[in-house]
């Protein structure tokens, strides 16, 4: 069924997303920057290509996500985009108070 193979596609990607955040978080430094190096990349390209289908035109719509129900409302960068956006600039002192988790910032000061 095509069902079950998307939703195995999506389950390895989640798998995947789940293990580079787990390899992030608790692996030995060394293993820490070999990951960077090899999955950032990566990471910057899956995102690239995403935005391109979200980039805003000149009136800040986005073409990917624009219907034309949808159309008579004010122009503003679409959700995905303005997700990535937020994820990407969000400060980590804003990150931690919207989570209400402080582990990930220890972390970091622990690791250096
Ligand atoms: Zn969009």
């Amino acid at each position: 069924m095509p069902t079950s193979v998307f939703s195995q596609l999506d389950k390895s990607l989640h798998e995947h997303l789940s293990d580079l955040m787990r390899l992030a978080a608790k692996a030995d430094d060394r293993t820490a920057i070999g990951l960077a190096r090899a999955e950032l990349p990566r990471m910057v390209s899956a995102l690239k290509a995403l935005l391109d289908e979200h980039q805003p035109d000149e009136n800040g719509r986005c073409p990917t996500c624009r219907t034309r129900r949808f159309s008579r409302r004010l122009p503003s960068p679409c959700r995905a985009y303005l997700a990535a956006h937020l994820c990407l600039t969000i400060t980590r002192d804003e990150q931690r108070a919207a989570s209400g988790d402080g582990s990930a910032r220890r972390h970091l000061r622990s690791a250096g």
